[in-house]
């Protein structure tokens, strides 16, 4: 054990007779930020949930020198490490503000809604509103605003972007770098591959549940192989 965080050792998750991730392995410090990208049904998504503890995995996981491998989810959460999912997980019979209360509630201190509603003044206006009739781009918002309160040390992101406007994904981007330049850790799955590497030094590709590859933003980028399998690039050449 080497003290990150976040350490991972072979991590797999079967559904019934089909494995949709092998032998996921990966340390990330205190701090750091990784992307995970990939095709869909890669398995990225089944890595967040089997970190946080949401499906059932075999393999090792520690989170904060604690192998957390047993522990039910809202333990992990619990400990500070969280997961806004696909699909973004709000209570849709809870108001905003309720939805945004509860996130408070998950973190180690009492802090005040404001932050949330001056960043996503959106959230503001509809603050009464039940979450389920937000549109899906304000559902996002709502996600990461709480998320924002409860302040985890580790963030496990699925796909922040998925189906916001391109303006929403610069705020939603925001919200995220300012979370990591105060110290959290994140690991985030993103299909917009470009805007992952923008924000992630580091990245791992999955294909078929297996690692592909794992280095630096820079190196992931000069390959000019995997730019053109993984990157949406076009401009294919040799490496
Ligand atoms: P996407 O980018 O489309 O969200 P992903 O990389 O996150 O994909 P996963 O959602 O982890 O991929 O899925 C990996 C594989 O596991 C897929 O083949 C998927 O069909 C399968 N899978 C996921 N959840 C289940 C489940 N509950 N039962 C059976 N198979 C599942």
């Amino acid at each position: 054990m080497n003290g990150g965080l976040l350490d991972v050792q072979a991590l797999t998750v079967r559904y019934g007779g089909i494995e949709a991730l092998t032998d996921f392995s990966l340390v990330l410090q205190e701090g750091q930020t990784m992307a995970l990208i990939g095709a869909n049904g890669a398995g990225k998504s089944s890595a967040l949930k089997a970190i946080a503890g949401g499906i059932a995995a075999t393999g090792r996981l520690c989170f904060s020198g604690q192998d957390i491998g047993r522990l039910p989810a809202w333990q992990r959460a619990r400990a500070g490490l969280m997961l806004v999912p696909e699909g973004r997980g709000i209570f849709a019979r809870l108001s905003i503000e309720e939805n945004l209360s509860l996130g408070r509630a998950l973190g180690r201190q009492r802090v005040a809604l404001d932050p949330v509603y001056d960043r996503f003044p959106r959230l503001a206006e509809r603050r009464y509103q039940l979450a389920g009739t937000l549109s899906g781009g304000e559902q996002q918002l709502l996600a990461l605003g709480r998320v924002m309160l409860a302040r985890p040390r580790l963030l496990l992101l699925d796909e922040p972007s998925m189906g916001l406007a391109p303006q929403r994904v610069d705020e939603v981007y925001e919200a995220v770098s300012d979370m990591v330049s105060e110290g959290m850790t994140l690991l985030l799955v993103e299909q917009n591959a470009e805007r992952a590497l923008g924000l992630c030094p580091r990245v791992m590709i999955l294909e078929s549940g297996r690692t592909v590859f794992s280095g630096s933003s820079a190196d992931c980028r000069a390959s000019s192989r995997l730019r053109a399998a993984y990157l949406g690039g076009e401009d294919a050449g040799a490496d």
